[in-house]
């Protein structure tokens, strides 16, 4: 069998996007459940749409994910290196001219005006999808067309479109799709500035790359058969081609890039402190479903049970409850030193840690490794520990304030309060306020609970009562 190669062809246009970033991770685990080759190439020829860093912010967010190309840029094979489509232009041409000496190409001098002119008027006599008039074709003659070369004028090398051509195709995802040649008209595939279109410059990456399987976007579905239509003319076989649904939100409405409710870059994810790792298993399930009822996943077991069978044919709905669920589920599996590093950080940019002993955040951190769904979570979980001041929360707390036994129990906790602050001597003051009061579960917990903090429920009270601070909630007690 053929070694499978696949490749993922972002253009340069800014940071890596969820969509984005869930075509290279199908085509990663395709690539490597069949032991294949994961190509990054960079499609950099739309001048206008790239940006200054866009390669390196792809690269870095690949990286980041755990998805990394065994060929690209960086790290080219010199068999079918460059791997940027504005370092192939050479092979584009020669191609192209090929394309011209059989006949199946032909340069068109028509201007931009003249072009625009001529939509117009198809438009005008109710022609809705307007197709390029092959005025350059048909109706100039050799001399003319000569002339117009002698004089430099610039021109776009154009396909002839076959007619009555059917292209079929075997879609991984879709199955059976076909369009029609007279659908489409003879399309550029050299623009005037001597770059290539994305459909003809795709194709001779795909070919000479020897790409065996193109993973995309449903957007790309229907510059299939232009490219299909390169493919034969050229006499090379096809890839095998699968065209991946759209990732909708929850209202069932495309992702858009201007939706501000979800959070689509990579980059966004990785300052919150997301995890790589929960990504990934997260766009794993975006378009495609395992066996079994089974969620949580290791790379390994992804590539083991990556199946384009079961990739989707319906859109896949971004379900930020579940990317936050299965982060947390990676966030707890973390070593206790894992996740003191991923969120000491927010919690030393959100609040002053100086006077704090390194007990008090770990205690602090402890408390909260099982809850927290992302980084920056531990400083809004955590908020009530940097606060001044006692507030009853709602009416729970403040009838729970009001009852006699918290009073009593209060003041028990300040009359027995403990020579040396910490948690376990912490947990023999509450024992002791048990024997001395009676009180015990509710109205003793939740008594103490609500004069030190306000709140009537919240993490392992003595830890609790351990992070307000002697001071704190002495007072409080005294003051019940
Ligand atoms: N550069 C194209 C894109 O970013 C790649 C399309 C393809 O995979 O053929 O959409």
């Amino acid at each position: 069998m053929t070694k499978v190669r696949v490749r993922y062809a972002p253009s340069p246009t800014g940071h890596l996007h969820i969509g984005n970033a869930r075509t290279a991770l199908f085509n990663y685990l395709f690539a490597k459940h069949y032991h294949g080759d994961f190509i990054l190439r960079i499609e950099d020829t739309d001048l206008e749409r790239n940006v200054a860093g866009g390669e390196e912010s792809q690269m870095k967010y690949l990286n980041w994910l755990g998805i990394t190309p065994d060929e690209s840029p960086t790290n080219p094979n010199p068999k079918y290196a460059p791997y940027r489509q504005m370092e192939r232009l050479d092979l584009y041409q020669k191609y192209a001219q090929e394309l011209i000496d059989a006949g199946h190409a032909y340069k068109c001098y028509c201007s931009e005006e003249e072009l625009e002119a001529d939509y117009e008027a198809q438009k005008a006599q109710g022609v809705v999808a307007t197709q390029y008039n092959r005025k350059c074709l048909l109706h100039r003659s050799k001399e003319e067309l000569a002339q117009l070369d002698a004089n430099n004028i610039p021109f776009t090398i154009r396909v002839r479109v076959p007619e009555q051509e059917t292209y079929v195709f075997e879609d991984m995802i879709r199955g059976e799709v076909s369009f029609e040649s007279k659908d489409i008209g003879d399309w550029v595939l050299i623009k005037a500035n001597g770059i290539p279109t994305y459909n003809f410059a795709v194709v001779i990456d795909d070919h000479t790359m020897e790409i065996t399987h193109v993973f995309r976007g449903e957007e790309h579905l229907s510059n299939t058969p232009k490219q299909m239509m390169i493919y034969r003319m050229l006499n090379w076989d096809t890839p095998k081609f699968g065209h991946m649904t759209l990732i909708v939100n929850e209202q069932r409405k495309k992702l858009s890039k201007r939706d501000n409710s979800i959070l689509q870059f990579m980059s966004q994810y990785e300052e919150l402190g997301y995890l790589p790792h929960a990504m990934f298993n997260f766009m794993s399930l975006l378009g495609w479903s395992p066996v079994g009822e089974e969620e949580i996943f290791t790379h390994q077991e992804l590539i083991e049970q990556f199946s384009e069978e079961r990739l989707s044919k319906s859109p896949s709905m971004f379900d930020p409850v579940k990317l936050k669920w299965i982060n947390n589920r990676y966030i707890k599996a973390l070593s206790f030193e894992e996740f003191k590093a991923l969120t000491l950080p927010f919690l030393n940019k959100a609040y002053d840690l100086s006077t704090k002993s390194e007990t008090w955040v770990d205690t602090l951190l402890h408390l909260f490794q099982e809850q927290c769904s992302y980084g920056q979570e531990i400083v809004t979980l955590t908020s009530m520990f940097f606060e001044e001041g006692v507030t009853l929360e709602n009416d729970e707390a403040e009838s729970m304030f009001a009852l006699d036994s918290t009073q009593v129990v209060a003041h028990t906790f300040a009359a027995h309060r403990p020579e040396v602050w910490n948690v376990d001597t912490i947990k023999e003051t509450i024992n002791k306020v048990k024997e001395v009061s009676g009180f015990k579960g509710k109205p003793l917990f939740m008594g103490l609970r609500v004069v030190a903090s306000g709140k009537v429920h919240g993490p392992d009270l003595a830890s609790t009562l351990y992070l307000l601070g002697e001071e704190r909630v002495i007072s409080a007690c005294l003051a019940r």
